[in-house]
């Protein structure tokens, strides 16, 4: 008996859309998205595109019209409904360009719902640059199967990140703190990171003043802001969020 291919195959392109998709709806694209379909995959009328729109789940569509630089795809059925994505915010200062790309790829890789740039008295990248960092999570979030985008917020100074802050805080400092592998307990969370330099004496006693604060350790060695923020949240994930093992 032949096997059962599993479905939607895995190959098929999966794009974001800024449009509300639903049933038998068509959607057109031009831009870059189009000449990826036709150009970089080599794709034509007929073929089967995944597409999300970060709020209505995934849905298998198919290319209606092909003309050189614009496409009509017509929207066939839902895929996946719209995935419950762990509240877990990740707050960082900012850091230099690249650290800054790959933390906001691989932040919405393991699942993080909202980014939040923190302006600490050490932070030493000047412009935080909203619509390229938003670009690099959509490419993500394409590549990695999610079907909701993380919220990337505007910039903020610590002291109003604190001030409005309404939910448990895990502020990893590397002067010491809590074991991180048993700390975390379930959504909604924030986790804050410090920039390379480190915070100054008084952010670090205004965060653990705040009465949602919890320091945490991530171990005996100083990592660098980027990665203490992933080491960080895919421990949230596997101990907390939605790595973690559900009963039943
Ligand atoms: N300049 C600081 C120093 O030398 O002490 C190091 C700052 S570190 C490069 C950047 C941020 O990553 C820190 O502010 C902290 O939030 C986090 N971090 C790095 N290593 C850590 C550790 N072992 N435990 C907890 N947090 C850590």
């Amino acid at each position: 008996m032949p096997a059962t291919p599993a479905w939607p195959p895995k190959s098929l392109p999966r794009l974001y859309l800024a449009q509300a998709l639903g049933k038998d709806t068509a959607v057109e694209i031009d831009g870059p998205q189009a000449n990826y379909l036709s150009n970089v995959m080599r794709l034509g009328i007929g073929a089967e595109v995944l597409l999300f729109d970060g709020h209505s789940g995934e849905w298998l569509a198919r290319i209606a019209e092909a003309a050189k630089k614009r496409m009509t795809l017509s929207v066939e059925r839902q895929t996946r409904a719209p995935e419950a994505i762990p509240d877990v915010w990740l707050a960082f200062a900012p850091i230099k360009r690249t650290q800054i790309d790959w933390l906001v790829e691989k932040a919405t890789e393991l699942g993080a719902a909202r980014l939040l740039p923190v302006i600490t008295h050490r932070t030493i990248a000047e412009r935080v640059k909203l619509d390229r960092l938003r670009s690099i999570a959509i490419e993500a979030a394409e590549q990695c199967g999610r079907t909701r985008l993380p919220e990337i917020v505007e910039p903020q100074p610590l002291t109003a990140f604190l001030g409005a802050l309404e939910r448990r805080l895990y502020f990893a400092d590397e002067n010491g703190g809590a074991d991180v592998a048993v700390s975390f307990a379930p959504p909604p969370a924030a986790i804050l990171i410090g920039p390379e330099g480190g915070f100054t004496d008084e952010e670090r006693r205004a965060v653990r003043a705040h009465p949602l604060a919890t320091a945490i350790s991530l171990g005996p060695r100083i990592l660098r802001a980027e990665t203490a923020a992933l080491a960080a949240l895919a421990t949230f994930m596997a101990t907390a969020g939605d790595w973690a093992h559900k009963p039943g």
